[in-house]
C-alpha cells in the first residue's frame, strides 16, 4: 500500500525493541494529532489490556504533525520495546496517518483505534477474536456513543444510513474507528482523502468477510475533537466518489452513459414540444427558438457524458494489466 502523501517520516523504537523477540502478530494503530494527554493512559490502557494477549504485539503510534507535546510523548512511549512511534512531518489527516500506520505495522492482525481515549483497548482482544472466526474485518458498533447528540450522533446517523444504502453493506457504525483487520485485507484496499470511514464498503467490494461487534464508547476527556459539522459535507462528497469507484470503476461508461439517459430525455421532450408547435401554432410562435434551444442544450449535455465515459474507459485501459480488481480467491480457512 502506498500512501504518497506523507513526509519526513521519522520512526523511533527503543534499541531494545530491535531485541524484541521476533515478528509481532497482532498491531495496534493509533493515529494521534495534538493529544499528548492522551499518549500515556492510551498506552497505559493498551498494555494492561493486552496484558493476557497470547502472541507478540506492537503498538504503533503515529504522530500526524502534532503542533503540541505529542512526539515527546511518544518517544517517551517507545522506550517500551512494545512501542514504536511514527513521526508524519506534516498534518496529512486521520486516513493517512492510519495508513502510515498499516503501512509500517509488522502483524499479520491488525486493529486501528482512535487515540483519544474514546474507544476502550479492553474490546482489542474480543475484535481479534472474531476476526480468527473466519471473517478479514471486524468492525467495531458503537451502541451507546458519548459524543453530541446535534453535531456528531445526528450526522452519523444519517451519513450511515446512506452508507448503508448506497453500497449495501450491512455495517451499522462505519465511523468508528475500533476495528480489526487480516493484513491481506488491507493490502487490497488503499484509502485517500478521508476514507477511512467507507472501509467497510470498500472491502466489501474486493470480497472480504465482514462483520461487526458492539464495542465500548467513551466522553473525550482530554484535548478536543479535530472535526467540525462541515465534515458531514465531506463525507457526502467522498460517498459519491465511493458509489463511483465500488460501482462503475470498472465501467465507467455504464455509470455516464446511465447520467446521460435523463439528459438524452429532456432533449426528446423539448424535440416533441417542438415538432408540436410547428405543427400546432401559429407560425410565428413556432418560430421560437426555446424548444430546439433548450432540446439541443439537452442533447449536447448527453453527449458530452457518453464522451466524458469514453475518455474513462480509454484512461482506464491504459492502466489495466495488474489485477487489483479481481476479488481475491479467498482461501478457505
Ligand atoms: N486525528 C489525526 N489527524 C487528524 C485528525 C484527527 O490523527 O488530522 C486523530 C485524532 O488524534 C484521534 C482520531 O484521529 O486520535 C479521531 O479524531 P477525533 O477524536 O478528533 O474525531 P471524533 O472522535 O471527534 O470523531
Ligand atoms: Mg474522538
Amino acid at each position: 500500500m502506498d500512501c504518497p502523501d506523507l513526509v519526513n517520516q521519522t520512526s523511533v523504537s527503543s534499541a531494545s525493541a530491535k531485541a524484541n523477540t521476533g515478528v509481532p502478530t497482532l498491531s495496534v494503530v493509533a493515529p494521534l494529532y495534538n493529544e499528548a494527554e492522551n499518549v500515556r493512559p492510551l498506552v497505559e490502557w493498551i498494555l494492561q489490556a493486552l496484558e493476557s494477549y497470547v502472541g507478540t504485539f506492537e503498538v504503533i503510534l503515529v504522530d500526524d504533525g502534532s503542533r503540541d507535546g505529542t512526539w515527546n510523548e511518544v518517544r517517551a512511549a517507545a522506550i517500551d520495546p512494545r512501542i514504536r512511534g511514527l513521526r508524519l512531518g506534516a498534518n496529512v489527516g486521520q486516513t493517512a496517518a492510519m495508513m502510515a500506520g498499516f503501512d509500517n505495522s509488522r502483524g499479520e492482525v491488525i486493529v486501528s483505534l482512535d487515540g483519544d481515549l474514546q474507544n476502550d483497548p479492553r474490546d482489542i482482544p474480543a475484535l481479534v477474536s472474531k476476526l480468527s472466526e473466519g471473517y478479514d474485518l471486524v468492525c467495531g458498533w458503537r451502541q451507546s456513543r458519548k459524543d453530541k447528540l446535534l453535531l456528531r450522533k445526528v450526522p452519523s446517523w444519517l451519513a450511515n444510513r446512506l452508507i448503508r444504502g448506497l453500497t449495501g453493506v450491512p455495517i451499522t457504525d462505519n465511523g468508528c474507528s475500533l476495528k480489526a483487520y487480516r493484513r491481506d485485507l488491507l493490502r487490497r484496499i488503499s484509502l485517500y482523502a478521508e476514507q477511512h470511514r467507507f472501509i467497510p464498503a470498500l472491502s466489501a467490494s474486493v470480497g472480504a468477510r465482514i462483520t461487526e461487534m458492539p464495542v465500548r464508547h467513551h466522553a473525550r476527556r482530554f484535548g478536543e475533537s479535530k472535526y467540525g459539522i462541515s465534515r458531514t459535507l465531506k463525507v457526502l462528497v467522498d460517498l459519491i466518489t465511493l458509489k463511483m469507484i465500488t460501482t462503475f470503476r470498472s465501467r465507467p461508461l455504464l455509470g455516464f452513459g446511465l447520467a446521460a439517459i435523463p439528459a438524452l430525455a429532456v432533449a426528446l421532450v423539448f424535440g416533441g414540444f417542438w415538432l408540436f408547435s410547428l405543427t400546432h401554432f401559429g407560425p410565428e410562435k413556432a418560430a421560437a427558438l426555446i424548444f430546439p434551444g433548450a432540446g439541443l442544450l439537452a442533447l449536447e449535455v448527453a453527449f458530452y457524458l457518453f464522451m466524458l465515459g469514453l475518455v474513462a474507459e480509454v484512461a482506464l485501459n491504459s492502466e489495466r494489466g495488474d489485477a487489483t480488481d479481481i476479488p481475491n480467491a479467498w482461501e478457505v480457512r
